[in-house]
């Protein structure tokens, strides 16, 4: 063999192993995702929910990340997240958030559609989506979403998010529009919370009046007999069996009153007293929590104590201190706190806010709606 024919081997060979290499090489860059989106495919029924395979494996996503397309979704696969269906209005969401490239980053977990309502979420690296079939998707994240974790998330006062965080200005403030309400977010001040008008998080206090401000809510029942609205009169005949099983009975004083009963009162103080003493004693009309629908006061029936600080002391009072939370109710006005709420105490006031609320700020030692809301105190009309 020549020397040049040695060297024409040499390089045939030299070709072949190259190619070869480069085969091993491809092949490995064919499944950067260790088979974790097959993997994925094939658990749980996932074939069925997914349809076929519309398109190959794409990678070389942000942090080596990969995804596959099939007819009714797709499967995303980072290192740092895991492989991940996404499907339905939660990925379209998640497109409009720029997919893995936006703040939401990687999905986390699949859909859990597990939520009151039928409600589902989906968790990200940088949020989470929430669906529900009334309000569509939207995305939670931040400082607003952290609130609304707090808060109870859906099951909260606020209930699911109906559209997107909205920023704006310098120094930037954020707001998040609720079924039940906002949330608002602004650079170096915080987060406050504004529940709509007639939910169960309604404020109502010296600067926020009933909307509209003669305002009779939807769905009042006889709770005994007086007026509530549907859910607190059951929350409340739930509370009076509850204290009847310690053995405290306690009576129903007074429920709704609508904006011309409260103004009767009103004026009749006002024409007794002055304005000025009035305004100590009894809320303006329009400007009532009672008039709300959510609000009882509570006493006992040898009347020991009634409307008066001295009530907390009966065990009707105490019962209602003790455990109001654990039926969704608050001592709206609790001892100490007039500078924040407007009023003096008032053992008695019990105010429903749900269940879940009202537990969360039993837990976190809230003691009243203006703080837990974020709210500016409300001492003077
Ligand atoms: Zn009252």
């Amino acid at each position: 063999m020549k020397a040049q024919q040695l060297m024409s081997l040499l390089i045939a060979v030299v070709a072949v192993v190259g190619m070869a290499l480069a085969g091993a090489v491809q092949a490995v860059a064919q499944t950067p995702d260790n088979g974790a989106i097959a993997a994925k495919y094939v658990s749980n029924g996932n074939a069925v929910r997914l349809g076929n395979a519309t398109k190959s494996l794409r990678c070389s996503l942000l942090q080596g990340g990969c995804y596959r397309d099939y007819q009714k979704g797709s499967i995303y696969w980072s290192p740092a997240s895991g492989a991940h269906i996404v499907l339905g209005a939660i990925a379209a969401r998640w497109a409009k958030s720029k997919w893995e490239r936006g703040l939401l980053g990687y999905p986390i977990s699949d859909e859990n559609c597990t939520l009151i309502s039928r409600g589902c979420v989906q968790q990200y690296q940088g949020g989470n989506i929430y669906w529900q079939s009334s309000v569509g998707a939207h995305s939670i994240h931040g400082g607003i979403g952290s609130k609304w974790g707090q808060m109870g998330y859906e099951r909260s006062p606020l209930g699911f998010p109906v559209g997107e965080e909205n920023c704006a200005g310098a120094p930037v403030s954020c707001i998040q529009s609720f079924l039940g309400g906002t949330i608002a977010w602004k650079a170096g001040v915080g987060v406050s919370v504004n529940p709509n008008a007639g939910s169960f998080g309604t404020v109502v206090n010296k600067r926020r009046p009933n909307t509209p401000i003669n305002r009779t809510p939807p769905d009042l029942v006889w709770a005994g007999s007086q007026l509530m609205r549907r859910e607190a009169a059951t929350q409340m005949a739930q509370l009076i069996s509850g204290a009847s099983a310690e053995g405290v009975p306690i009576t129903l004083v007074s429920g709704f009153r609508s904006y011309a009963t409260q103004a009767r009162l009103y004026n009749n103080y006002v024409w007794q007293y002055g304005q000025a003493l009035a305004d100590t004693i009894s809320a303006r009309p329009g400007f009532s929590e009672h008039q709300t629908g959510l609000v009882m006061d509570i006493g006992t029936p040898n009347g020991a104590c009634a409307l008066q600080a001295c009530f907390v002391n009966t065990p009707a009072g105490q019962f209602a201190a003790a455990n109001a939370w654990r039926y969704g109710f608050i001592v709206r006005y609790p001892q100490g706190y007039d500078s924040i709420t407007g009023y003096t105490f008032e053992p008695w006031h019990l105010r429903y806010v749900g269940v879940r609320a009202a537990t969360d700020m039993h837990n976190r030692g809230f003691k009243t709606l203006e703080q837990y809301f974020g709210l500016p105190a409300a001492p003077k009309y």
